[in-house]
């Protein structure tokens, strides 16, 4: 059953609807590229700018200037090229526009850590491999993986080197 408060809205393009079951409805996403493009909303065509994102599950989001100038401030270019591979956090503000509240998507003013998702994972425990020293997390594990054999964590290499 079509939802009357996302009827006549875009439904190729990310809207806040798209966060409401998300936890802070948030979400933190990698920019792919970042083209202009022609949008028929209602019949009218126009022409947008829209942020794909490396996660294929979610839609293009239309950038207005408010997250245009975010995104520059951020990450402080406004190159689209230096800008594809960025991740931000999206959420949702209150935004009062003719006389009504609306939800608005917005770019958070932070940059993401990275998430735990990209991170390689120990293959004794199963928990995430951290950086350590002055190594990256992929180098903990590749090290790891040359010294025992498989990827570890720090703890599980800790016990693996004074078990060896
Ligand atoms: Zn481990």
């Amino acid at each position: 059953m079509p939802d009357i408060m996302k009827m006549g809205k875009n439904p190729n393009y990310l809207g806040s609807w798209d966060l409401d079951d998300l936890p802070n409805r948030e979400v933190t996403l990698t920019i792919s590229r970042i083209v202009d493009e022609e949008v028929v909303t209602n019949g009218k065509t126009e022409v947008c700018t829209a942020c794909y994102w490396q996660e294929a599950a979610y839609k293009p989001m239309i950038l207005n200037v408010t997250n245009k100038k975010t995104l520059c401030k951020l990450y402080k270019t406004k190159a689209t090229e230096k800008l594809a591979g960025r991740a931000v956090t999206i959420g949702i503000d209150r935004v009062k526009a003719f006389g009504d509240i609306h939800d608005a998507l917005r770019i958070r003013p932070r940059i993401p850590k990275p998430q735990s998702a990209s991170l390689p994972k120990c293959a004794q425990c199963g928990k995430d491999i951290h950086a350590a020293g002055n190594m990256t997390p992929d180098q903990v594990a590749a090290y790891t993986a040359k010294k025992y054999g498989q990827s570890l964590c720090g703890e599980c290499a800790t016990a693996a080197a004074r078990g060896a």
